[in-house]
């Protein structure tokens, strides 16, 4: 914080406020909020109702609470004055704090300079302990489970929507605590990279794109995307799946620390573009995860930012042909030491059920 020049962060329930005290805190209306001076002590603002769950689960804080139908806002000055920071310097917001919780600061604090939490927290998050690489590890294998049960539920004259409702139930077999997304795309729906499901009836030898994810009890996150054949699939479709299938491996054995993020990105593109399907890959080829499904970094052109051990990212790359199906194949892997550790570790190539 002193780096970035910031006296305190000001951070609502989020992931990053989990990453900071292990508090998991649902974003309502009530201002929780917690309160992360440079030096002194950190408080953590909460509602009187909510105090005994913040307490059962935030470490490193003291509290202070609100009753309903009271200003939480003067507590928040108070909690920087407490620590000997003034209300006058620079203070972090969470990236993804409410409007009207921003707007209520600039009233609260009219001296203080409003700036981004993350310039400070995306590049702590970034780079993964071993502990929570162990994390995505069993979040990796729970989402895995569940893509090797894919055949008890994909199949032609079902729904989308009726695959997704058991792929859920199963998610939570396999352990997560939340579901949450279920895609299930199946024929043309496949060539919308974020369809979600529908009430469409799945066709014999219809491609089904099916990405899924969604949180542990710790809070890390899944998300692993196979495209699936329900009988066989049209020749045109092999071809491109097999286009797809060696710029996913490409991207994959291109991660090792020093290389830049832009890297693995053009190693995934630069086979499809070779391949003529260029266009028909309209997405960047990753995201970072952890706490949150997207975080840094991202695995996209103009991002210039070298690999470091411990950084854990999505490599999916797509085909998408409009109007008539699509495919997508993602794993999530960690930058190690001297090279990459897939944490899916299920089979890429296609799977005609
Ligand atoms: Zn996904
Ligand atoms: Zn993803």
């Amino acid at each position: 914080m002193s780096e970035a020049g910031l006296d305190a962060l000001l951070i609502p329930p989020s992931a990053d406020l989990r990453y900071l005290t292990g508090y998991d805190a649902h974003a309502l209306e009530r201002l929780t909020l917690l309160v992360l001076p440079a030096q002194g002590a950190a408080t953590l603002v909460v509602p009187r109702l909510e105090r005994p769950a913040a307490e059962a689960q935030a470490a490193g804080v003291t509290f202070a609470d609100h009753e309903d139908g009271t200003d939480p806002y003067p507590l928040i000055r108070a909690a920087l004055g407490a620590a000997g920071t003034g209300p006058t310097g620079a203070v972090g917001l969470g990236n993804r704090m409410w409007a009207e919780q921003v707007l209520a600061l600039r009233a609260a604090l009219p001296e203080a300079e409003q700036r981004l939490a993350g310039a400070v927290l995306a590049g702590l998050r970034l780079r993964k302990s071993p502990e929570e690489v162990e994390a995505l590890r069993r979040a990796g294998q729970a989402i895995d489970a569940v893509h090797a049960r894919m055949g008890e539920w994909l199949r032609a004259g079902r729904t989308e929507d009726e695959v997704a409702a058991d792929i859920a139930v199963a998610m939570r077999e396999a352990g997560h605590a939340t579901v949450d997304f279920t895609i299930v795309a199946a024929g043309p729906n496949g060539a919308s990279p974020h369809h979600g499901t529908s009430d469409r009836v799945i066709g014999r030898g219809e491609p089904v794109v099916v990405d899924i994810g969604g949180r542990m009890p710790d809070g890390y996150c899944s998300d692993s995307t196979r495209t699936y054949c329900v009988g066989e699939p049209p020749a045109e479709f092999r071809e491109y799946y097999a286009v797809l299938h060696a710029a996913q491996r490409a991207a994959v054995a291109a991660v090792r620390p020093g290389v830049s993020a832009e890297a693995v990105d053009a190693a995934a593109r630069d086979v499809i573009a070779a391949a003529g399907y260029g266009p028909a890959f309209l997405h960047r080829t990753g995201h970072g995860i952890g706490l949150d499904g997207h975080e840094d970094p991202y695995i996209v052109a103009g991002n210039t930012a070298p690999l470091e051990p411990g950084m854990a990212f999505s490599v999916e790359p797509g085909i998408y042909l409009a109007g008539r199906h699509g495919a997508r194949i993602e794993d999530i892997v960690v930058c190690t030491a001297d090279g990459v550790d897939r944490l899916n570790i299920i089979d890429t190539e296609l799977v005609v059920l």
